[in-house]
């Protein structure tokens, strides 16, 4: 599963975009662009809300394993 966050998707007018494999990879990615680019030195709970909405899961593709059954 691959994680995906685009800040954009947070009702912000920036094309930030982060990618991770897990939640926990993922928010420090997006903690740290809030700091750098939106001047949060702390993600309220408010904030947070909207970036975990703003996430979504995809399924990695599997290139190797594409045989039919
Ligand atoms: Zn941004």
């Amino acid at each position: 599963m691959a994680y995906k966050f685009s800040c954009r998707d947070t009702g912000l007018d920036c094309d930030f975009k982060a990618e991770a494999e897990t939640m926990d990879e993922l928010m420090p990615k997006i903690a740290e662009h809030g700091k750098q680019a939106h001047d949060m030195a702390e993600i309220s709970d408010e904030t947070m809300q909207k970036v975990k909405a703003a996430i979504t899961e995809e399924p990695k593709n599997e290139s190797e394993s594409d045989k039919k059954e």
